[in-house]
């Protein structure tokens, strides 16, 4: 979508903060972070949000949760919560499906 900020994250139109990334999804750091850890998963191809998601893509789906999963296995102590805000009331303020992962902990670096 030509006018959706995270589909010019994902083309490299916008730059971001990159932390992982796969052939079907990218992971950034949030720009306003609310906690010490907080990263946004993305599919690459555009979805307005995770009912758009769930309805027409279940492959995506699976894709994109095994990618926050890991993501957040690597960036956190293990204690995390995975958001999917959706539709305005909620708090959804960018229509591109994205995940947060918040923790309050980052990962310890191994010595
Ligand atoms: P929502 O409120 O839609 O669930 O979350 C949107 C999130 O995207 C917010 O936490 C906001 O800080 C973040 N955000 C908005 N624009 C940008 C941007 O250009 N770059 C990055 N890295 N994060 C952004
Ligand atoms: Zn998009």
């Amino acid at each position: 979508m030509s006018d959706c900020i995270f589909c010019k994250i994902v083309a490299g139109e916008i730059p971001s903060n990159k932390v992982a990334e796969n052939e079907h999804a990218l992971a950034f750091h949030d720009i306003n972070p609310e906690q010490p850890v907080h990263i946004l998963v993305v599919p690459k191809r555009h979805f307005t949000d995770v009912a758009d998601l769930s309805l027409n893509d279940t492959a995506a789906v699976a894709q994109l949760m095994n990618f926050a999963a890991q993501v957040a296995t690597e960036n956190t102590n293990g204690h995390f919560r995975l958001q999917f805000n959706t539709g305005e009331q909620a708090g959804q303020t960018v229509f591109h499906v994205h995940g947060h992962i918040l923790s309050r902990h980052a990962k310890e670096a191994s010595a």
